[in-house]
């Protein structure tokens, strides 16, 4: 059999779980390549904790892309500048090259500069130095208002700006500061979580209720006064000391400009295989749209790029096998919610239940937040 090349475009959650599977399934004759500008993989989660202080130093948890090699995986560090997905080719920073398949793993890029204000007034909860600045501010933070703001969405892990609320909360009770202080959540959803279900989104709800922390629904936030740390809504406006911001996400560049996007703004691709309309080309993770039956989109969340990465090395091991490929990617997915006090709760079900996901909220335990970090654990060896 002559070998086959497998191009993995981003080595993020989603491109080195395929990397990996893909090297444990197919011989040595079959070249895996993965493609990723950063030098260092890590995963996000670690951001709440790096805010919080649990973590102090972002480095830890970090895995360096060199080690690929050692399992027989090649790197291109290099920017991915351009892509066909007929000829399956890809431009980089330091050359094309081609493969017989495509897996396109490039993530949401984030973008701040959609909500004018946004980059000179908010931390970035969603970039590590962000998180280590929100965390600076924190430590000399003695009262005042502390908005925790979604720009817009789609936005990567649904749960993420609550549990930054619940863990600011839980943080300022312990240090005394509580009283003093207001923490309030701006979001354009109309729920905390709303693809996993009204009984769910109300829950959170009352967990946020009984926290004091507000929540404002329905609010697109339009711009952001830095000098006057005044947010302005649609509907209304808000004053903060402290401003806690998810930023805007669209796709990355090189997804747009080969047009592998749709009107959603993201990549379409079938809902079980991952596969785009371009033969040997596959998409997951955050790069993607999946409509669900019940009209909205599947969240952007490691747990289904994980996931659907085993699902598509798995396919695509099968066809150079020649057997039948057998992989489905079936919706299901679980997230902990971290809500403070070494605490969090644990959401799980089928995102692709027909009329609508069928997802349960377990209360919040100890047990609950040991497992999401032994998930981190468990993440940092998918190299080994
Ligand atoms: C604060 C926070 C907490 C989170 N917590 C959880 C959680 O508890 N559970 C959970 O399931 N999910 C969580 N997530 C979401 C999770 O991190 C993402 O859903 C997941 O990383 C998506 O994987 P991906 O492979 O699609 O994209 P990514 O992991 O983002 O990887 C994309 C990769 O592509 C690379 N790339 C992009 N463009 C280019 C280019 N042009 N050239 C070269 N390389 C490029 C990027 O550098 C990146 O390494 C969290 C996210 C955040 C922000």
């Amino acid at each position: 059999m002559t070998g086959k090349t497998i191009l993995i475009l981003g080595g993020g959650l989603g491109g080195i779980t395929a990397a990996g599977a893909l090297r444990r399934l197919c011989g040595s004759e079959h070249r895996i390549v993965v493609i990723e500008r950063n030098a260092k993989f890590s995963l996000c989660m670690a951001n709440l904790w790096l805010m919080t202080g649990e973590r102090q130093r972002p480095e830890e948890g970090e895995r360096d892309l060199t080690q690929l090699a050692e399992r027989g995986i090649e790197w291109l560090h290099a920017e991915i500048e351009a892509i066909d997905p007929v000829t399956r080719t890809v431009r980089t920073s330091i050359g094309a090259v081609a493969g017989d398949y495509l897996v396109i793993a490039l993530g949401a890029e984030r973008h701040p500069e959609a909500v004018p204000g946004f980059a000179a007034a908010a931390l970035d909860l969603y970039d590590l130095a962000g998180a280590v600045r929100i965390r600076e501010a924190l430590e000399t933070f003695s009262g005042g208002r502390i908005v925790v703001l979604v720009a817009r969405t789609p936005f990567s892990c649904p749960s993420a700006p609550y549990e930054a609320a619940f863990l600011v909360e839980s943080l300022l009770r312990r240090r005394g500061l509580r009283a003093q202080s207001e923490i309030a959540v701006y979001t354009p959803e109309d729920l905390p979580m709303p693809v996993a279900g009204k009984e769910v989104g109300k829950e959170l709800l009352r967990m946020l209720k009984d926290r004091g922390v507000e929540f404002h629904a329905e609010q697109i936030v339009m711009k952001i006064d830095a000098a006057t740390r005044t947010a302005r809504f649609e509907l209304e406006d808000t004053k903060f000391d402290l401003l806690i911001g998810v930023p805007a996400h669209r796709a990355p560049a090189a997804l747009r400009a080969a047009k592998l996007t749709d009107a959603s703004g993201w990549v379409p691709v079938d809902a079980t295989s991952l596969r785009t309309r371009h033969a040997g080309v596959y998409a997951i993770g955050d790069a993607t749209s999946i409509r669900l039956p019940v009209g909205m989109f599947l969240p952007k969340a490691g747990v289904f790029a994980d996931e659907q990465a085993r699902v598509v090395a798995a396919n695509i091991a099968a066809e150079i096998g020649g057997r039948a490929a057998a992989g489905r990617f079936d919706g299901h997915g679980f997230c902990y919610i971290e809500i403070g006090d070494d605490m969090a709760a644990y959401g799980a079900g089928n995102f692709y239940g027909i009329p609508a996901p069928t997802v349960s909220l377990e209360p919040p335990s100890a047990r609950f937040r040991k497992e999401k970090l032994e998930i981190e654990r468990a993440a940092q060896s998918l190299w080994l």
